[in-house]
């Protein structure tokens, strides 16, 4: 099977290292693949989706990316940037009020020259398409071509950047001599986790791939990622029926919603940092990687050899808000 075209952009392959002092805490083999070092503009998981997104847009001639998210996207971000750095325009529907001083995410898609919408949590929620729609419709009215990208790029075009990282992970493999019979990640709107899942059906891997949710339910994310997963298979032909029931995404990690940290949480990513040298954000991986601590203590997660983390990236989410609450 072969993938579509991309751009190159994204630092990779990242690394992979073994968290020594955790394993040892945990009595347990716990890798991390540094999806956070995909490189500094553009940090995280969404580098990959785009690679493959913003080739089919430069391919279909685009001048204006359209996408949306939360106030603190990282996808809108990462989107900015990747726009500033092959010459395009970007245009960023987001959810939430402009704030006073702007910062984080904002203030680096500000830094990118993007061009933003602020929508209410009630247009976000049941108008996203169409605003996107109709910012498309005046661009296409002023002679300019505008590109769709749906919220985490979570679409069919954007999941092969996670097909495509589960081959590097078994190379990688290789190189290390070790095998990894599951991976954790956290999961936003999808498309992350239904890459890799799709990349492990394609190899015949036999790997877990475990999610923690940090917005929505287990039976919203099974429905989710079972649509992805047949939508990829019609795209590349080599189709799978999966079953809802396969789609692990651990839902009781979702403390007190998105982007809300309890103290709990936030306690654990400092004493992650002081014993690792690695920075968790608030927003992902930061519960994500709680959630594996509390599974794997409450011998929920036993049946593994090495667990391999991603850490998806999204440093940026330490906000003003979340970084007053390790003084707390
Ligand atoms: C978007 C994001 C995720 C989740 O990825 P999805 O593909 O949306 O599920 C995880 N971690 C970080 C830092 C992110 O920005």
């Amino acid at each position: 099977m072969e993938f579509p075209d991309k751009i190159s952009i994204a630092n990779l392959p990242t690394k992979i290292e073994k968290l020594e002092k955790f394993s040892l805490d945990n009595h347990y083999n716990i890798w991390i693949k540094r999806d956070d070092q995909t490189g500094l503009e553009f940090s995280g998981n969404k580098i990959r989706k785009l690679e493959f997104a913003i080739k089919e847009a430069m391919d279909e001639n685009a001048d204006v990316l359209i996408t949306c998210g939360g106030i603190q996207s990282n996808h809108a971000r990462t989107t900015a940037a990747v726009a500033a750095k092959v010459g395009l325009k970007s245009h960023l529907v987001l959810r939430g009020n402009e704030v006073d001083v702007s910062e984080g995410n904002l203030f680096m898609d500000k830094m990118f020259g993007a061009e933003i919408t602020f929508v209410s949590e009630d247009d976000y929620t049941n108008n996203r398409s169409e605003i996107m729609n109709s910012i498309k419709e005046d661009l296409s009215n002023k002679g300019l071509k505008g590109y769709i990208l749906p919220e985490g790029a979570s679409n069919v075009i954007g999941s092969f950047g996670y097909i495509n990282a589960y081959d590097e992970i078994l190379s990688q493999e290789e190189a290390l001599g070790v095998i990894f019979d599951a991976i954790v990640l956290s999961v936003g709107s999808g498309g992350t986790y239904s890459g890799l899942f799709y990349g492990n059906l394609l190899r015949k891997g036999n790997k877990d791939i475990i999610g923690m949710s940090i917005y929505g339910t287990e039976d919203h994310f099974r429905e989710i990622s079972t649509n992805l997963i047949k939508d990829i298979g019609k795209f590349t032909g080599e189709y799978f029926d999966v079953n809802k029931k396969d789609i692990i995404v651990n839902d009781k990690y979702l403390g007190l919603g998105y982007a809300k940290s309890t103290k709990e949480e936030v306690e654990f990513i400092k004493s992650f940092s002081k014993s690792e040298g690695i920075i968790l954000d608030p927003v992902y991986t930061g519960k994500a990687m709680y959630g594996l601590y509390k599974e794997l203590n409450d011998g929920n997660i036993n049946k593994y050899n090495n667990i391999l983390f991603i850490h998806t990236g999204g440093i940026f989410g330490w906000t003003k808000e979340a970084r007053s609450l390790i003084w707390k």
